[in-house]
């Protein structure tokens, strides 16, 4: 049937998320049809250093009016960040996610507008004013955009022009998605940011096999990660050392995924008696909202963590689990001494709860900080990392006497040689991969190893670069 349809030249247009992982935003038009359409991919922040954050300031290089729909992979804010932005310039057309995601970003997006409030309020007090001072949206802005966004869920047929459209699960956070366009039998899929699988609460992230373009995320294209085993074995061991001497164990965590992660593994290894039952904090109004949406969409979850729903005892439920959502929760979690373990963000250390827990529990050699994830330079999070002896924290000198520890395995985006094995599976079918949301020398590497040893044609396409395919 599709075989008979005419073909069609299509313009795709690289508006953010290239030469860079931050600010996803990919422009679909189709305008020589009966039914000629624009849709994006993504609208998301550009975030990490100033000039990057500058960027969110600039024109959109297309005009919001003119969009019919807005496709979101995931509920990150370097994918969602500047949907309000949209709305703010006159969008009057639909947003489609999977339910989390939609629930996500509600909360991401509520809880940046209180960051970006507090940041320019603070700017203001130290005269740092001026062109720093930026708050991008307001409530109305998020409240609005929730009124325009429908959610369906994955592998449901949706139509956008002349395509027909699909979610498949990407297996990165809860509710990710890939977006699949499909004309005369020939597929674009965007990626959106692809998962580790196997991970320990998602399914894995689906096999694409009958793609002509991939437009592909390629944070980690050029480096591998460590051992899934081995990082559990590391958080067990880490647990059981710092409880042994009476001490903290402090996790700076992101609020989602990766604060999920963490709790079903301590859940997991107490209830099979591996670690000592002490108290354990999820110190962060953010994470324990997100939490809420992970019990509540368990059909997101993979066969493994729903055998465990289903036997009874649920997930993010066990005795020693305390959700500290208001601020004198959080205090009197300070209020002893005793052995227990807290996760809160931010997970950089750059800001959130975390950082009263590290002025209080950071000199004192009985207790461990464990940093699961990336530490960007600049952030505190780093200087801990590097082992910096003495941090200042909210204007005062704090020594660092506890055990630092670093996991790098608990990433929540595909490695090097799994993005590989990802377009090998449809290699046959692929005349071009665009690989986008990386560092220029990831993306540049990953490039060149599907030109090399799978003989695909594959770019990196600049910023805010137009190419045309014919489909
Ligand atoms: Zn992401």
């Amino acid at each position: 049937m599709d075989s008979q349809l005419q073909t069609k030249e299509v313009k795709i247009t690289f508006c953010g998320g290239t030469e860079g992982v931050t600010g996803a935003n990919f422009l679909l038009e189709d305008e020589n049809s009966q039914k000629p359409i624009k849709v994006l991919v993504d609208c998301g922040l550009f975030q990490g250093t100033s000039r990057e954050e500058k960027m969110n300031l600039n024109k959109l290089p297309y005009n919001p009016v003119d969009i019919d729909i807005v496709f979101v992979t995931h509920g990150h804010m370097d994918h969602i960040g500047r949907l309000p932005l949209l709305i703010k310039n006159g969008f009057k057309g639909v947003i489609y996610s999977t339910p989390p995601t939609k629930e996500i970003a509600q909360i991401a997006l509520l809880d940046a507008i209180g960051l970006m409030n507090k940041e320019s309020r603070h700017n203001h007090n130290t005269d740092k004013g001026g062109e720093d001072n930026f708050v991008l949206y307001e409530e109305e802005h998020v409240d609005q955009l929730m009124t325009k966004w429908e959610t369906v869920g994955y592998h449901e047929p949706m139509k956008a022009g002349d395509f027909d459209v699909v979610f498949r699960d990407s297996g990165h956070i809860l509710g990710s998605a890939m977006v699949e366009f499909t004309y005369n039998s020939k597929k674009i899929v965007f990626t959106g940011d692809l998962g580790n699988s196997p991970a320990p609460l998602l399914k894995d992230t689906e096999k694409i096999t009958d793609a002509s373009y991939l437009i592909m995320e390629s944070v980690y294209g050029d480096r591998n990660h460590e051992d899934r085993l081995e990082r559990r074995e590391k958080l067990e061991d880490v647990i059981e050392e710092t409880m042994k001497h009476n001490g903290v164990l402090l996790i700076p965590a992101f609020s989602i995924e990766r604060t999920q992660e963490l709790l079903f593994e301590i859940e997991n290894m107490m209830e099979n008696s591996r670690i000592p039952l002490v108290p354990v904090f999820l110190d962060s109004p953010m994470a324990i909202k997100v939490t809420e949406i992970y019990r509540k969409h368990k059909d997101y979850l993979n066969k493994e963590t729903n055998l465990i729903i289903n036997r009874g005892d649920g997930i993010f439920k066990f005795p020693q689990f305390h959700e500290t959502l208001s601020t004198e929760e959080s205090k009197a979690i300070a209020e002893s001494n005793s052995r227990k373990i807290i996760i809160a963000g931010s997970g950089m250390s750059n800001g959130g709860r975390i950082v009263h827990h590290e002025k209080k529990y950071l000199p004192d050699p009985k207790n461990t900080i464990l940093l699961p994830g990336y530490q960007s330079v600049g952030t505190l999070g780093r200087l801990i990392q590097d082992g910096v002896k003495i941090i200042r924290i909210m204007g005062e000198e704090i020594p660092v006497n506890a055990r630092v520890i670093s996991v790098s395995g608990y990433s929540a985006h595909m490695d090097s040689d799994g993005l590989f094995d990802f377009v090998s599976n449809t290699a046959g079918t692929l005349k071009k991969v665009f690989a986008v949301m990386g560092e220029p020398k990831s993306s540049l590497f990953l490039v060149q190893r599907l030109r090399d040893y799978l003989g695909v044609d594959a770019v990196v396409p600049k910023f805010e670069e137009t190419i045309k395919i014919t489909l």
